[in-house]
């Protein structure tokens, strides 16, 4: 079993939550939601999880190409960065840990309102395998007779079945939007680390060793600042986009939080930050979706469609305080 936390459920909760809390906002400042990074993951010689045809790096690109695209076109007052345009990876980096620490670094440096990172998936439940018999043949086997000095080696032949490994088709499909989880530095702390698990489902962007050996102090102060910010505003964002994925057919997984370890560009981004995988790459059926254009801009759609709904809650609960209207709720001019 995946050791993952439900909680799609929790949106209305997030969504109550989210009018009640802190985010810093203060009236007639900047709009709440000014810029949004788009980072593509993985990039170049990081190619990320593979499919039968393509990489996770290229598709990723393609696709958070398309979000930019369609997100100029429908909210043009957003500006919109990207951390990479071309399929290597940002930066101008060539370690994947020091490219992580620039997709983050970029973002918070942007004053990012908002982070998105673009991924696609793979499971080792999509690579299983079976056997069938596909003949027979000769085999040589050796059988000893005789005592002492007329012990002989007796070559024998059986009849033998011939059997051929063949992939099964893949079962698993469908979307899911990571969130750190809330306090996420005590949850790592606690974790055991079973990281077998890690491989069955999700991003393992975060696995390099030395990135995890990030300064406490600078862990705790970040996971505090996250879990009093950003949580919910990624938590909401995070349900909307699987909302639309879910309008669209697609298969949705929900709101994904990893507590055994973290995801280093959810946890060094300093705003609401959520990372989308659009699909199973390693489920043929999925990668042809994602890899065709129709497919990505229908995926692109559904992240500018969620963004859209979000900043249009956060503008209706910045209002009544940028107007001055005490309680000002019901009124418009
Ligand atoms: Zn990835």
């Amino acid at each position: 079993m995946l050791r993952i936390t439900w909680v799609l459920a929790g949106l209305l909760c997030a969504v109550v939550g989210f009018a009640s809390g802190k985010d810093g906002q203060t009236p007639n400042q900047k709009p709440p939601l000014k810029t949004v990074i788009i980072d593509a993951g993985h990039g170049g010689h990081d190619g990320g999880a593979r499919g039968s045809l393509s990489r996770e790096a290229l598709l990723a690109l393609e696709i958070s190409l398309q979000v930019r695209e369609i997100m100029k076109q429908e909210i043009p007052e957003l500006n919109v960065l990207m951390t990479r345009e071309e399929d290597r990876l940002p930066g101008n980096q060539t370690s994947i840990p020091a490219a992580l620490r620039w997709r983050a670094d970029y973002a918070n440096k942007s004053g990012g309102d908002l982070f998105i990172s673009i991924h696609l998936n793979a499971t080792l439940a999509n690579q299983k395998y079976g056997r069938k018999q596909v003949g027979t043949k000769e085999e040589t086997y050796y059988v000893y007779s005789g005592k002492g000095k007329k012990r002989k080696k007796i070559a024998k032949t059986r009849t033998v079945p011939v059997y051929e490994k063949y992939k099964l088709p893949a079962t698993v499909s469908g979307t899911q939007t990571y969130i750190l989880a809330r306090d996420w530095y005590n949850l790592k702390l606690k974790s055991v680390g079973n990281k077998s698990e890690i491989y069955e489902m999700g991003e393992n962007d975060s696995l390099d060793t030395e990135m995890m050996q990030m300064d406490p102090v600078e862990a705790r102060i970040r996971a505090a600042q996250y879990t009093k910010y950003f949580f919910q505003k990624s938590m909401t964002l995070a349900s909307l986009v699987e909302e639309e994925f879910a309008a669209t057919g697609r298969r949705s997984w929900g709101v994904m939080q990893r507590d055994w370890d973290g995801i280093w560009v959810l946890q060094a981004t300093q705003m609401p930050s959520i990372l989308v995988e659009t699909g199973f790459i390693d489920n043929p059926e999925e990668e042809a979706y994602l890899a065709s254009l129709d497919g990505q801009k229908e995926v692109a759609r559904a992240i500018v469609n969620a963004v859209k709904k979000y900043k249009a809650m956060l503008e209706s609960l910045g209002q009544p305080a940028a107007n001055g209207t005490p309680g000002g709720t019901g009124t418009s001019n």
